[in-house]
């Protein structure tokens, strides 16, 4: 083990305060689903004091790496370095599962047999029926015990669709535009929205076709060597494009690409990382854009990536304000419960977690539910639909897309 691992373990007074808020513990209550009983735990297992077994594992992996637990811990303990630590050194001592090694091994670096396969999934999708709430979304019926609605595929996936260079009229800033696979492949009208939104406010947009997914799943179950083939091809391509900044609308892809690349790459993948930014904190910081104040209202979920990953909460709600009637929702920095490929791994703890949203976003006066991130907007759309609570969710730059005034 490493001495900074040790000194994280180290770090712990067992105060138990990061059981007050963690959104797992709340829902299950045992002290090996928050941190400080994985510290205990880890501890032990590191020890030599107890063996592997599926309930360490279980223990590992039932944690949305929502962060908010490092946020509130006084002794500064990095939860997420305890956790990468704990999923690296499992998948390196007992392997990764087999679907999971054909995914991170296989597809992801492949973007064209991934296209493939997406490309039959979006018409095998169409056995699928359409909820009825939202004609967007598909209903699952032999999966997830027939609860799960997921996304339709889109028929083009955005890499498809956009132009690698979109130039702008009176050019303020050259931005390399960082999709995201939930983006690229489910939500490819919200990477038109970023990136024509960018561009009617002096941006020229480039989209490197070649691009592969951050990593996230792959990180979540510790395959290092697979995160590092995906990391160095990124940083290469994005590295070898002239622009003054790397944007994306994806807070989970954003924060692996801001925060973990260093720590695995070193130096190499410092310059790309630094260049990276949230659409809509790009926004805030570098364009003076002018809305259209329309009487909508609207509120905003923050995603655990962009707040307690990467700082990023008051951006989105001051260009929202500017936007439309805004309306802030109860507890908004509450977990969504989606967690990437937690919401699959676990999806009744998850969609018991996002029901405690669903309520927030009921008693909210508010149409439309924005926020930053695919994940987030997936996994409230099909408990809102699942809870009949009638809300349009969209990403925050499509929302200020259609308040855009029509000559900025
Ligand atoms: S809040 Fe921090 S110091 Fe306290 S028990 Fe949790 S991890 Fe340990
Ligand atoms: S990261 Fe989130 S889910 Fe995991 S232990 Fe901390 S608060 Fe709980």
């Amino acid at each position: 083990m490493n001495a900074s691992i040790q000194e994280e373990l180290n770090k712990c007074a067992r105060c138990g305060k990061c059981r007050a808020q963690c959104p797992v513990f709340l829902e299950v209550g045992t002290e090996m689903s928050v941190t400080r009983g994985r510290v205990a735990l880890l501890e032990a297992y590191l020890d030599g004091a107890i063996p592997y077994s599926d309930k360490v594992r279980e223990a590992m992996m039932t944690c949305l790496r929502c962060l908010r637990c490092q946020e509130t811990c006084p002794a500064g303990v990095r939860v997420d370095m305890l956790i990468n630590f704990a999923r690296e050194k499992m998948a390196t001592e007992f392997g990764v599962p087999l679907l999971g090694r054909i995914i991170f091994r296989a597809l992801l670096p492949r973007r064209s047999l991934f296209d493939a396969l997406v490309r039959a999934g979006s018409i095998l999708q169409n056995l699928l029926p359409r909820s009825g709430q939202d004609a967007r979304l598909r209903h699952l019926p032999l999966m997830f015990h027939g609860k799960r609605r997921i996304p339709s595929l889109s028929k083009r996936s955005a890499l498809k669709i956009l132009p690698e260079v979109l130039p702008a009229k009176n050019e303020k800033k050259v931005v390399a535009f960082f999709v995201g696979c939930l983006t690229n492949y489910s939500y490819a009208h919200v990477a038109q929205a970023i990136v024509e939104l960018l561009n009617r406010n002096g941006v020229t947009v480039i989209t490197p076709k070649r691009q592969l997914c951050c990593g996230q799943p792959v990180l979540s179950y510790g395959d290092m060597k697979a995160l590092r083939r995906l990391a160095e091809h990124n940083v290469a391509l994005f590295n070898s494009v002239e622009c003054d900044a790397i944007v994306t609308g994806c807070a989970s892809c954003g924060r692996m690409i801001r925060k973990e690349y260093v720590p695995l790459l070193g130096e190499a993948a410092a310059e790309f990382s630094a260049k990276v930014y949230d659409v809509g904190e790009f926004i805030a910081k570098f364009l003076d854009v002018e809305f259209e104040h329309r009487r909508e209202t609207v509120t905003y979920h923050d995603p655990c990536h962009l707040n307690w990953g990467q700082g990023i909460t008051e951006e989105p709600r001051d260009l929202l304000r500017a936007a439309g009637e805004y309306r802030e929702m109860p507890d908004a920095k509450r977990c969504c419960g989606g967690g990437g490929s937690f919401s699959l791994s676990h999806y009744d703890l998850s969609a018991q977690i996002t029901a405690h949203k669903v309520e927030s976003i009921r008693n909210t006066p508010a149409d439309v539910v924005t926020t930053s991130c695919p994940g987030c907007m997936l996994q409230i759309q099909d408990r809102l639909v699942a809870e009949g609570v009638n809300r349009r969710v969209e990403h925050l730059a499509e929302f200020l897309l259609k308040s855009q005034k029509s000559d900025p």
